[in-house]
């Protein structure tokens, strides 16, 4: 039974051209995994377990474009992420793509989420994570898996507001939200084991690299439209180490808030 599952994952793996984008969302032309799509949203009764079986397809999806860290996939794993988009959008909730969240911005890549997460997580899991641009809460959920202690801002009270309730209703209770302009970091929780920005600005702010600790990683994506990854580790108190990794699309990096 199981390997049946892998292989179909397989079969729709072979179909699907590599992703690594956060904000591109899967619209006609690409193609659909059979059954789900008739199944997530018409029968509540199946949800549940169809939802549990589409998520450990997702898994091994990402499993097999190259992550695998076994903390990372399993809270892959544990989160309901198609609890965190609407309605509508439930039954495609599973698939490798990024879905519109509202407010002109998407809910993260299950494979960018999980590559980003197990970079931070080599040599060692960090316990305090912050993460700039929580957006509907998906990955902040993942993250809660993880790590220790996570702290998510968000720009966009709306979806502030509602990501909150989410994650207090997930009970997810080593998740704390803040309100306000992510380029500044969370001073009062400073210093920081990692960071990870889940927008791409034209250039890292310097205001976050000072709010890691010695030996602390930040993992955001950078540039305009040729964006890449790029890992900081903070060497000492006045050194950063920057390595360059994948290209990757994200929605961009905003300063101040919107009410
Ligand atoms: N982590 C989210 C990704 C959301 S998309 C997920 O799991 O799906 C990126 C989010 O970053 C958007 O919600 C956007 O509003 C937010 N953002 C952009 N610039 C920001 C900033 N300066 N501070 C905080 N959030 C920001």
């Amino acid at each position: 039974m199981v390997e049946r599952v892998k292989k179909n994952a397989d079969a729709w793996l072979d179909k699907l051209k590599p992703a690594n984008s956060n904000t591109r969302i899967s619209v006609g032309g690409r193609p659909v995994p059979p059954g789900p799509q008739q199944v997530l949203p018409g029968a509540p009764n199946n949800l549940g377990l169809t939802s549990d079986r589409l998520r450990m397809r997702m898994v091994e999806r990402v499993r097999a474009q190259g992550v695998d860290h076994a903390a990372v996939l399993g809270a892959l794993a544990s989160v309901a992420r198609h609890r965190f988009v609407d309605q509508a959008l439930a039954s495609r909730a599973y698939e490798d793509g990024a879905l519109p969240i509202g407010h002109g911005q998407t809910i993260s890549q299950p494979w960018v989420v999980a590559r980003m997460l197990a970079a931070l997580c080599e040599p060692e899991i960090p316990r305090k994570v912050l993460e700039i641009g929580t957006g509907c809460g998906y990955q902040a959920a993942v993250m809660s898996h993880v790590f220790a202690q996570v702290f998510t801002i968000e720009r966009v009270r709306p979806l502030y507001d509602m990501a909150k309730a989410r994650l207090q209703d997930m009970a997810l209770r080593n998740v704390q939200c803040l309100f306000g302009d992510g380029m500044l970091g969370w001073g009062a929780k400073a210093p920081f084991d990692a960071i990870v920005v889940a927008a791409a600005g034209l250039s890292i702010p310097q205001t976050l690299l000072d709010q890691l600790a010695i030996g602390g990683k930040l993992i955001a994506p950078e540039g305009d439209t040729n964006q890449r990854l790029i890992m900081v580790t903070r060497q000492s108190s006045r050194e950063w180490m920057r390595v360059e990794l994948e290209a990757v699309r994200f929605v961009p990096l905003r300063p101040g808030v919107q009410t």
